[in-house]
């Protein structure tokens, strides 16, 4: 077993902390920090994203994608600050469905913007009435002569204010038990124009959050996406891959709450010392620090076992439910060890606060991901009898 990274991983980490703060950071920081980025800036950010071939990790060079191993992918990913990586999962995991679910003409024509982050893409599951339970899906998808037609609303979809391509999930009709055949379309912006409204949310708030409505949209049959009934296979491939790396966002945020918290132990002096003098604060700064570590290490174990080919439904499960919420305890540890300054603005770990309890209900929540790992343990589907 080998704990340290290899030169190859430190160089890919440290190209994409340098890109963040020569070419992410200061997009961000020019623009209202409570306010959805303009697409123009989006754009900017993943072109730069581009060049480190992030736009498309999981798929291979000779297609034009970074050939990255997840663990590779994650480490990078652990750089960016969440409001960046979480719509960059969106984009890329939407690119990896397309790619693995269509013909070598449709690849040409859907995804070389896609990965030159000239267009901005994202996957549409969630629906009003549907969250936990995609089988439900009721956003309906009919065959008209050799076109598609969709109706139906999608609801809390990362970057579909901004978005040029959507990958939308459609109900075909029943199967035997009554639940929906999923079958996976792409709608393209210019051609099948879409309505969308941006939904306002307590963290991530340069970030893109919104609902789309499709009133009998029609696609071209040829838009839909591998074979009828096995989107929910491909849904939990890519979900797989997406836990882990959501794990490592809450790790970046706890991360840089603890860098925080240890410069401030250091400065503020009460009772005639340095408060990381005391002993009470130095278990809180351990505590931080366990937090984070551990959390990093399921995380990236979880990644390991994915490019290891081992069965992972159980392992990135884990990682995500244990690094989100272990990432948020450590960051309100943090502003408490700031005492009043730490729910201040001015200092910012507030910001953390916010974004983190974003984090822990996309791409599967707290309860359904203990699910998941229990069937694994168990063997037994608590979910449907
Ligand atoms: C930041 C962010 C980004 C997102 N991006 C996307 C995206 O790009 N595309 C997309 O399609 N969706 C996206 N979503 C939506 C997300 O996937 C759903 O919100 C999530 O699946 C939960 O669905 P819901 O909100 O409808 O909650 P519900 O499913 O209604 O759940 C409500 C509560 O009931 C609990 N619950 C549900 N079923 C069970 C059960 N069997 N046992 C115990 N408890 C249960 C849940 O854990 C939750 O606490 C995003 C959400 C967020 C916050």
């Amino acid at each position: 077993m080998e704990f340290a990274l290899t030169q190859d991983q430190q160089m890919m980490r440290e190209a994409a902390r340098a890109l963040h703060e020569r070419e992410i950071a200061p997009v961000l920081a020019a623009h209202d920090a409570d306010a959805s980025l303009p697409k123009a800036a989006m754009l900017k950010i993943f072109a730069a994203l581009a060049k480190l071939g992030i736009t498309a990790p999981r798929l291979p060079e000779r297609d034009g994608g970074g050939g990255l191993s997840m663990l590779a992918y994650g480490l990078m990913f652990e750089q960016l600050p969440p409001v960046v990586s979480i719509a960059l999962m969106s984009h890329e995991c939407t690119i990896a469905r397309i790619w693995a679910e269509t013909t070598a003409e449709n690849r040409q024509r859907f995804l070389p913007d896609l990965l030159a982050g000239r267009k901005i893409c994202c996957t549409g599951t969630t629906e009003p009435d549907v969250g936990s339970d995609p089988r439900s899906v009721k956003t309906r998808v009919v065959r008209d002569g050799d076109e598609l037609v969709i109706t139906g609303r999608k609801m809390w979809i990362t970057n579909v204010t901004i978005c040029d391509l959507i990958n939308v999930s459609c109900d075909e009709g029943p199967d035997a038990r009554g639940l929906a055949t999923l079958r996976r379309l792409v709608v393209e912006r210019d051609k099948t124009p879409f309505e969308t409204r941006e939904i306002r949310t307590l963290g991530l708030r340069q970030g893109h959050l919104g609902e789309a409505l499709f009133d009998a949209a029609r696609v071209p049959l040829d838009n839909a996406l591998g074979n009828s009934g096995d989107a929910a296979r491909m849904l939990t491939l890519t979900w797989n891959g997406n836990r882990p790396l959501v794990g490592l966002a809450a790790v970046h945020l706890a991360q840089r709450a603890l860098d925080l918290a240890r410069d401030y132990a250091g400065l503020r002096v009460q009772f005639g010392t340095k408060i990381g003098g005391h002993q009470l604060i130095q278990k809180n700064l351990a505590d931080i620090e366990t937090a984070v570590m551990t959390s990093r290490l399921l995380c990236y174990y979880a990644l390991d076992a994915i490019d290891r080919g081992d069965r992972a439904n159980g392992s990135s499960a884990m990682a995500k439910r244990y690094a989100t919420s272990a990432c948020e305890q450590a960051i309100s540890l943090a502003m408490h060890t700031h005492g009043a300054m730490g729910i201040s603005e001015e200092l910012g770990l507030e910001r953390l606060y916010r974004d983190i309890r974003m984090l822990p209900i996309p791409d599967g929540t707290n309860e359904i991901l203990t699910l998941i790992q229990g069937r694994e343990l168990t063997g037994i589907d608590a979910f449907r009898a």
